[in-house]
């Protein structure tokens, strides 16, 4: 976008993402395009990118991590099937954007973000924002947020190689956890559920996130 960055223009851009980018490839939950047509994408991201902000791509957010492309931020949100009063856990906060499309969307949201710089950044811009109903704390996002469990859905927004225990043991028995299964170069995009006593994995497509980093996930950044 070139026209000089007014609100107007931002928002026929935003209108656009959500006609080409999100309707077009099948996103059908009216929930989740009218949230992604009011949330001003291009504050979560830096001045210099504001331009590119309802392009069809991820964008960095610094600290080597990203802002997640908007038909998956869509089609990971599209996945947990939200009415309205589900609390909701989200690891991987970065830049806020994907919480401030669940507060649209859920009733409550806790939200983790291990990098503090990341995590005091999206806070002040949702506080900012208007979003009470988000939380965002600072923590190890694989032991999940013991204290306000059971969640109701769970969406974690970092690749790791398998379902952390923590999770799952935080997750409602009619809940759901929509996570990127697999390794650094590619996952897939899995939803996951109780089946009686047990997990059931459903694959929903490929996908490419940033490293999920902790104790049950991969070491180290
Ligand atoms: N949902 C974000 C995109 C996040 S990118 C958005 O809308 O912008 C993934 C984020 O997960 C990064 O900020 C990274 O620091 C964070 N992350 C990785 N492992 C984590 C963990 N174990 N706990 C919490 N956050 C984690």
């Amino acid at each position: 976008m070139s026209a000089g960055g007014s609100s107007a223009a931002f928002e026929r851009e935003r209108a656009r993402m959500v006609d080409d980018q999100l309707a077009r490839r099948g996103i059908t939950d009216e929930r989740v395009l009218a949230a992604m047509r009011k949330i001003p994408r291009h504050l979560f991201v830096d001045e210099a990118l504001r331009d590119r902000a309802y392009g069809d791509h991820a964008l960095p957010i610094g600290e080597e991590q990203t802002i997640s492309q908007p038909y998956i931020v869509a089609l990971m949100t599209s996945l947990l099937g939200l009415t309205g009063r589900e609390k909701v856990l989200e690891i991987g906060t970065g830049s806020g954007y994907q919480a401030a499309v669940l507060g649209e969307l859920a009733r409550r949201v806790c939200s983790i973000e291990r990098l503090p710089r990341l995590a005091q950044r999206a806070r002040a811009l949702l506080d900012g924002l208007g979003y009470a109903n988000v939380w965002v704390r600072v923590g190890s996002g694989t032991l999940g947020w013991p204290d306000e469990a059971p969640f109701d859905r769970i969406l974690v927004t970092a690749g790791g190689p398998a379902v952390p225990p923590p999770l799952f043991e935080q997750l409602a028995p009619d809940g759901r956890m929509v996570l990127p299964l697999g390794d650094a170069e590619g996952q897939t995009l899995t939803v996951v559920e109780h089946a009686g006593g047990t997990m059931k994995l459903t694959p929903h497509g490929d996908c490419k996130f940033v490293r999920l980093v902790g104790k049950y996930a991969w070491e180290n950044g």
